[in-house]
């Protein structure tokens, strides 16, 4: 087991298999970004290494994300590979979507569970502008094909103020009187260049619960105030699915949190919301012994901190979400 110093359980690693993306959502990443090099990435069998380390600490539940995990070459043998590791019971996957037409079977197929795909809009036009360039049909093509692979499908969608965050965010949440999915409304947060932005955009689960009840009726308090992972879980009357809501900054889950992230160049990374990070590509590429590797992860994840300081304008500037993998 993997214990910080509040006595939190982290047992969940979220890794980024890449920085690099195939759409440039405008909260995420600037249009002009550089990627890293690819050497300066995980290679794969650098991943499969800190995998197995993870799992003998006692983490259980991994979930691919980036960048957008489905352009890492080599991403379904990197699935196999992780859902076959002694001690892995989860293997989830966040993603835009976009590859899941090609991809979701070989993936479910080498042991992948669950995706949650990024949808911020049904609307085309302003899918499209959000993203820079994606095309909404094709997101829609990979869920079917997640569905039809057999994977466990949520949606996320990002809610920006004067952009999503009225008829958008109800076309959404109607989703879930017909389809059994967990819909769920996450907060944007500041990363980087794009902070000022971000804090302007934010939008309050209050008014996201107050716009959706004046369109479809009564939320209903599905787990009594308690989370489900990260979100606070409701259901619209006679609805198949759920809606959740993240809302990391303006309520932190800290108490929670089980989570810790791996960055795409071999960081531990212990908050999203902090800059604190654990350098574990450096000791890999010197030649550490695993257990070695399993020391420097215990002490980091003791020192895992606790809150954000978003409200003292501390705001977390050395990388962009994509680096971190939301
Ligand atoms: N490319 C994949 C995708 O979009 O799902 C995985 C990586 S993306 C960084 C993971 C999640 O973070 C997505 O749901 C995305 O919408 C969300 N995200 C990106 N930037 C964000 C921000 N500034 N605040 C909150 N969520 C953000
Ligand atoms: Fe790419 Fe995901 Fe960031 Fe959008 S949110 S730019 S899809 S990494």
């Amino acid at each position: 087991m993997s214990i910080d110093r509040f006595g939190r359980n982290i047992d969940y690693l979220r890794i980024s298999l890449t920085d690099k993306c195939n759409l440039r959502c405008v909260y995420c990443m600037p249009e002009d970004i550089t990627f890293r090099p690819r050497a300066e990435l995980l290679q794969d069998e650098e991943i499969d290494r800190l995998v197995h380390v993870f799992a003998e600490l006692g983490f259980h539940k991994f979930r691919l994300t980036g960048g957008e995990p489905t352009v890492r070459a080599n991403v379904v043998d990197i699935v196999g590979r992780i859902a076959r590791t002694p001690g892995v019971k989860t293997v989830a996957m966040t993603t835009n979507g976009l590859m899941l037409n090609k991809l979701a079977q070989p993936l479910a197929e080498a042991g992948l569970q669950r995706v949650n795909v990024s949808i911020d809009t049904l609307d085309p036009e302003k899918f499209k502008k959000v993203t820079r360039w994606g095309q909404v049909e094709d997101v829609w093509a990979g869920i079917d094909a997640a569905e039809t692979a057999g994977l466990g499908v949520k949606l996320n969608a990002v809610v920006v103020r004067n952009y999503n965050d009225k008829e958008d965010v109800v076309d959404l949440a109607r989703l879930t009187l017909y389809q059994p999915w967990q819909v769920r409304f996450i907060e944007m947060m500041p990363f980087g260049d794009v902070a000022d932005f971000q804090q302007a955009g934010i939008v309050s689960q209050e008014a996201l619960m107050a716009t959706i009840t004046a369109a479809l009726g009564p939320l209903t308090d599905v787990h009594d105030g308690c989370l489900d992972g990260e979100a606070q879980i409701y259901q619209l009357e006679d609805a198949l699915g759920m809606i959740g809501f993240i809302s990391s900054v303006t309520q932190p889950f800290c108490a929670s949190c089980t989570r810790a992230r791996l960055t795409a160049d071999g960081r531990l990374r212990l908050c999203l919301l902090r800059e604190k990070e654990v350098d574990l590509m450096t000791p890999l590429r010197n030649g550490a012994s695993n257990d070695q590797l399993k020391a420097i992860i215990e002490e980091g994840i003791w020192w895992k901190p606790w809150g954000h300081k978003l409200g003292e304008e501390v705001i977390p500037l050395n990388r962009v979400m994509s680096e971190i993998g939301g």
